[in-house]
């Protein structure tokens, strides 16, 4: 069975759960299309209630939500515990906003003969979200807040270590009011998804994932015309000019790198550091991630988390060796981490060079690249290496040429003198392999709407 509850750091199954019959697809697919023909024009003040009630049965019971993150995927419970906050507010962005976002605009016209032109934006239909683990509630909250809340219904394929955290959305959802078949969580197989790709009711895919599993799903919803999205991998860079404040940037540094376990599309994963002074954030940075505290993710005193399975730590672990077979130097940093748990080892990847595969990967764990930067327009230069374009941050002292380097670096999403955030109320999303489109916002929410034009033209005017 693909769907299984195994807690990353104990090692232990609580839960399997078998995948969904084709029966069971085709019944959801048609409740999803029954209730889609009715959410469609029920009013933005009933979506807006549903939305809020959302958010608020997530804040009554944020601890019994925490749990599920950390007992599935390892997320330190204080870290899950914010992330049911963050899923909270984007409910109730949409639930305060999705209506102005997609009030009707009018259109200005060059000649009176054009008529009132008006813009529409009408949902599309069914929706199928395929979402990763390693946020499991945010990542569900960011498209079906705006998508709900847009008119759209919507099908959850969810990653298969997180089965109890996609029945608990679920629920979630159910308990909000939200009407029968409005969204459905499957245990779906990767046929099943194509299926429901392919099925004339659904309008659109949107997926959270591997660069990988993003070309598969983006030529499945080419071939049957459908509408996409691609909320891909990311490798950060994480520029620091010589003027930087260098005790709070490598404090930022150390928090960039390693919160979720490193497992974070927008980890800084490449620190790419300005030659002056190199060598001191090297010491400072090593001396800071030396002082992770890795543990039970129960534990307030963990500060680095077990990876999502043991899979995953054996996948990084390859890469390390990879990386090191290619040229680069690997420094294993800090006390040595526990051997209960799906632990990897901190570990400083310098020497990494061009020739070297590695420095194009996306590691998803707690391994830093650090690059020496000769000048800034180096250091632009290392930042836009990179197959990803998702986000990025510059530290400066001066918050206003740091603004100008930000513009210079080629990502979808970049902060001065923050790692790359993500908050209710601030667009996520990135360009090249990184993926297409945007979520949050108007932008997200007007991804998957008809902006359909409406125009009432004088009978008498001239053509
Ligand atoms: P993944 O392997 O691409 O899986 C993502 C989802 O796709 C899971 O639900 C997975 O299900 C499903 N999937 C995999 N192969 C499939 C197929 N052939 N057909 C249909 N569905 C398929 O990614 P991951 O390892 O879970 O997550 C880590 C990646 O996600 C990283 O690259 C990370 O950077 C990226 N990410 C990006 C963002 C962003 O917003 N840009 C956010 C978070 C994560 P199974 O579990 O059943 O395989």
């Amino acid at each position: 069975m693909a769907y299984v509850s195994r807690n990353p750091y104990t090692g232990e199954v609580s839960q399997t759960f078998p995948d969904a019959t084709d029966a069971e697809v085709e019944q959801a697919v048609t409740e999803a299309h029954a209730a889609f023909l009715s959410w469609k024009d029920s009013s933005f003040a009933e979506r807006a209630k549903v939305m809020q009630r959302a958010a608020v049965l997530l804040r009554k019971d944020v601890e019994s939500y925490a749990t599920f993150l950390t007992v599935e995927m390892g997320k330190l419970f204080s870290e899950a515990k914010v992330e049911v906050q963050l899923s909270a507010n984007i409910f109730e962005y949409y639930a305060k906003n999705a209506e102005a976002l997609l009030a009707p605009q009018n259109l200005p016209v060059g000649n009176p003969a054009e008529g009132k032109a008006m813009l529409v934006h009408d949902p599309l239909g069914v929706l199928l979200a395929i979402e990763p683990w390693n946020f499991p509630y945010y990542q569900i909250a960011r498209i079906i807040a705006p998508q709900l809340s847009a008119g759209n219904t919507m099908l959850l394929k969810h990653a298969s270590n997180v089965p109890q955290c996609a029945g608990a959305f679920e629920r979630l959802m159910q308990n909000a009011g939200l009407p029968s078949g409005g969204f459905k969580n499957l245990y779906a197989t990767r046929s099943q998804v194509e299926r429901i790709i392919s099925d004339s009711r659904v309008r659109g895919v949107a997926l959270t994932g591997s660069e990988d599993v993003g070309a598969i799903i983006a030529a499945q919803a080419g071939k049957a015309l459908k509408k996409s999205t691609m909320e891909l991998g990311g490798a950060d860079a994480f520029v620091v000019l010589a003027d930087a404040d260098l005790e709070k940037t490598v404090k930022w540094a150390v928090f960039g790198r390693h919160w979720n376990g490193g497992q974070v599309c927008v980890s800084s994963k490449r620190m790419i550091i300005a030659d002056e002074i190199y060598d001191r954030f090297l010491d400072g940075y090593a001396t800071g991630v030396a002082g992770l505290r890795a543990g039970d993710p129960f534990d307030p005193d963990t500060t680095l988390a077990p990876l999502s399975s043991q899979g995953a730590a054996d996948e990084i672990k390859d890469k390390i060796r990879q990386a090191v077979r290619h040229g680069a130097k690997a420094t294993a940093v800090g006390p040595k981490v526990p051997n209960r748990g799906a632990f990897v080892q901190p570990t400083i990847l310098t020497d990494v060079g061009e020739s070297n595969p590695a420095r194009y990967w996306e590691f998803f764990g707690p391994v830093s690249m650090l690059f020496r930067a000769r000048d800034e327009d180096d250091a632009v230069r290392i930042a836009n290496d990179s197959p990803y374009g998702l986000g990025g941050s510059v530290f400066t002292s001066n918050p206003k040429h740091g603004a100008e380097v930000a513009r210079k670096i080629s990502t979808g999403m970049v902060f001065v003198n923050h790692p790359t955030m993500v908050k209710a109320d601030l667009p996520f999303g990135g360009v090249r392999n990184s993926g297409y489109g945007r979520e949050l916002l108007g932008l997200g929410i007007k991804e998957f709407v008809n902006h359909k034009l409406v125009d009432v033209v004088d009978i008498d005017a001239e053509f």
